[in-house]
């Protein structure tokens, strides 16, 4: 992932800004990409009379880009970890381990699943999104019980070594529910690490893809070279939808059952049900909508940035990518506001770099309609989201 920041300099000042003299309480709730951004800034120089509370679940953040390489083998989990001790003690910040559960905007406070309220004069949302599980077993009844979820992503990190370990002692069946980026690259990364010599021989992948075929959001070069990398894998493509998940077994719409050990789901993503009772002027999927400056369109005094957010001005896809570049002006903006200076517009890139990992030391890297692959790009890949979690580390 970049992190070039696109900006214009169009400075405008939100009326709805008052300056306010005394101590403010900054909430940063969530610590992601553009939050690391934030706290790593906000350590360097802290406005003054400024107090600064982070709410997150674990005092680190799980850099997404490099799990399927944790999967595949390639980087342990602590080597895709950005850890926040020293981040949130740099710039004196609270942090509070829990989640945001509820909040009100028109309240300025935040419920949180430990009980605790807390009351903010600003707040900067990065929350990410969430697998709303209550959908998901409407659509696949028994995802719940028996089906691995890539989100949260922290706890995929978690349990993904227990099916790992399966395949040390017998072959294991896979099914990756989902064909858009995360699932391929899970399936691809799961298929290179079960044919590691330390694996009993015979475990398979099976992608499915919900009915397209997969990559179907690549141009056409793009996904040639996707179905030329999942069947060097020998990763079975079943153009089919999961309607149910059993113990060992998904059922598919077209009536087939699936035998599989692991039904790992990369279904997408959803905007948290919480966010829906919040009193903040939502896009029609339930994010956070905000304007040109990353605040809220009916709350000026929220800020966010990120999968959580929707820019009304600006749609863009939801990606981490997208959630890197928006740290600068984000942070550039809680600063505006915290002095009630003019806050300045961000302009997200019209188009992003996908590169995309195909499980052994190897990438696809997609620009518009153009793609390249080769090791040179995984290895312009693993340097990037090196570099990442080094900045935000170190
Ligand atoms: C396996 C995988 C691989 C991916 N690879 C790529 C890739 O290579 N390139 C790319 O562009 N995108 C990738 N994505 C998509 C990418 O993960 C998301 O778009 C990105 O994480 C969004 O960033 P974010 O900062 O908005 O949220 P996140 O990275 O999800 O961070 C949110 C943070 O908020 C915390 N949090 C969550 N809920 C709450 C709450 N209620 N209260 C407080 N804190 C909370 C979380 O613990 C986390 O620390 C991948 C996704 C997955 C699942």
């Amino acid at each position: 992932m970049t992190s070039t920041v696109h900006e214009t300099h169009d400075s405008t000042l939100d009326s709805s800004l008052i300056d306010t003299p005394g101590p403010k309480h900054l909430v940063l709730l969530g610590a992601g990409h553009a939050h690391v951004h934030v706290l790593q800034n906000l350590a360097e120089s802290r406005p003054a009379n400024l107090s600064i509370t982070v709410i997150a679940p674990q005092p680190r953040q799980l850099y997404s880009g490099m799990v399927p390489g944790f999967v595949a083998g390639h980087y342990t989990l602590d080597q895709c970890v950005i850890p926040l001790e020293r981040l949130l003690s740099r710039c004196g910040a609270r942090f509070i381990p829990s989640s945001g559960i509820a909040m009100d905007a028109d309240k300025q406070t935040v419920m949180l699943a430990n009980g605790e309220t807390v009351a903010y004069d600003w707040l900067s949302l990065n929350t990410g999104p969430v697998m709303d599980r209550e959908k998901i077993e409407e659509q696949m009844p028994g995802a719940r019980e028996h089906a691995l979820f890539v989100r949260p992503i922290e706890a995929f990190g978690q349990l993904w070594p227990q099916v790992a370990e399966m395949g040390k002692s017998r072959a294991v069946h896979l099914a990756v529910v989902g064909a858009g980026a995360v699932g391929l690259e899970l399936a691809m990364a799961a298929a290179h690490a079960l044919q590691a010599p330390s694996f009993r021989p015979g475990s398979r992948v099976t992608l499915v893809t919900g009915g397209p075929a997969p990559a179907q959001n690549y141009p056409d070069g793009a996904q040639i070279r996707v179905q030329q990398a999942l069947q060097r894998l020998r990763i079975t493509v079943l153009a089919d939808t999961c309607v149910g998940v059993g113990l060992g077994e998904i059922r598919l719409g077209s009536g087939a059952r699936l035998a599989c050990d692991a039904p790992l789901l990369a279904v997408g993503a959803q905007a948290p049900t919480w966010l829906a009772g919040s009193g903040l002027i939502l896009d029609s999927d339930g994010f956070v909508a905000v304007n040109r400056f990353q605040q809220s369109t009916s709350h000026p005094q929220v800020f966010a940035a990120g999968d959580v957010a929707s820019r009304v001005d600006a749609p863009h896809p939801r990606s981490g990518v997208y959630a890197v570049h928006a740290g600068p002006p984000l942070l550039a903006n809680l600063r505006a506001a915290l002095q009630a200076q003019a806050l300045q517009a961000y302009s997200p890139p019209r188009r992003a770099l996908s590169l995309l990992s195909c499980g052994e030391r190897y990438a696809i890297a997609v620009w518009g309609g153009f793609s390249v692959e080769g090791r040179w790009v995984w290895r312009w890949k693993d340097r990037i989201d090196r570099q990442f979690v080094a900045r935000y580390s170190h």
